[in-house]
């Protein structure tokens, strides 16, 4: 029983990183040929009613280990086709919120419903085709800039895949390559760096153009030219989406429809820009921060 128990948990610890990353699952779990921790509910039906569908967390509590309360009651509601944007510090709780959505944990308590249906009762497949995430650390597959790009929508034509590359400022880098869009990616071909693996998963997103969007410090490893570029992109994107943006640059949230500040996994603070501005807490302090370090774009 040893000699199993061993690698079995030595590869749960690899399978939890790249979980996180929120890689090719369905992959990873032929590779490791373990059962998900997540499963289907037995008849469990697809999502429906996705036409820009609102999404609701409804006191969510949730921990990764039970003695450590992540999440403490976290209530709030995108509406249809609207952005909500989470800020707070790090370790907060906020890339929580969009594993959970994506629903590679269930709750400890609570729910979380998309177009009124609680995603522990619908298909993991139908729930992850229709939302689009970009992580805040993408890991690429061992494949071709082609294939990672295109994973977000099988069958997409060399053009759409070259259109969300341009969208996503990778374009150009990706034709310089001897190999163009053949060219090998990640552990065993060409290594990217950060900000071009993160464009690599704008461009994933944008080409799989689901109902649901979520960006997690999406551009938090682009230098500032590229970012400013890049958030007109995914601003676009977001329109008519259902969106929630975990925000490291505060100049990205001030269209939201609402902004929650977290602390250690509770709302502290929520309103629009303006709001709490006005309100003069957290979030105000944060703006005048990063204003004086000329971070927000003012
Ligand atoms: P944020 O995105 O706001 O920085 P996270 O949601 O990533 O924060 O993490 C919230 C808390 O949960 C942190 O204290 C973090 O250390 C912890 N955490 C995140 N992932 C795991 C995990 N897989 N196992 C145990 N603890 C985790
Ligand atoms: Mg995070």
């Amino acid at each position: 029983m040893i000699q199993i128990y061993i690698p079995l948990n030595f590869l749960g610890v690899i399978y939890r990183e790249i979980r996180q990353n929120l890689t090719d699952l369905d992959k990873m779990f032929t590779l490791m040929d373990r059962e998900q921790e997540v499963a289907d509910a037995p008849g469990a039906q697809p999502l429906t009613d996705l036409h820009t569908p609102t999404v609701r967390f409804e006191d969510v509590h949730f921990a990764y280990d039970p003695a450590r309360p992540v999440l403490q009651g976290v209530s709030f509601t995108i509406p249809a086709g609207k952005t909500v944007a989470v800020v707070g510090p790090s370790g907060a709780g906020k890339s929580t919120l969009s594993r959970l959505l994506y629903r590679f944990y269930d709750l400890q308590g609570g729910r979380i419903t998309i177009a009124g249906q609680d995603i522990r009762t619908v298909t993991q497949d139908s729930l992850r085709r229709a939302i689009g995430i970009v992580p805040q650390d993408t890991v690429l597959f061992n494949d071709t800039v082609a294939y990672n790009i295109a994973y977000g929508r099988t069958g997409a034509s060399q053009a759409e895949v070259e259109q969300a590359a341009r969208a996503a400022h990778i374009h150009a880098f990706i034709a310089a390559q001897p190999q163009g869009y053949d060219t090998m990616v990640g552990e065993r071909g060409l290594k990217l760096s950060g900000g071009e693996k993160q464009r690599v998963a704008i461009a994933r997103t944008l080409l799989k153009n689901p109902p649901i969007l979520i960006f997690d410090e999406a551009t938090s490893a682009l230098d500032s030219a590229n970012e400013r570029a890049i958030q007109a992109e995914l601003a676009s994107a977001a329109q008519n989406k259902t969106t929630l943006v975990i925000a490291h640059r505060l100049s990205t949230v001030v269209d939201a429809h609402e902004i929650l500040v977290i602390e250690a996994g509770r709302i502290v603070e929520r309103g629009t820009h303006a709001q709490l501005l006005a309100h003069g807490g957290h979030y105000a302090r944060m703006w005048a921060l990063q204003k004086n370090d000329g971070q927000n774009g003012l």
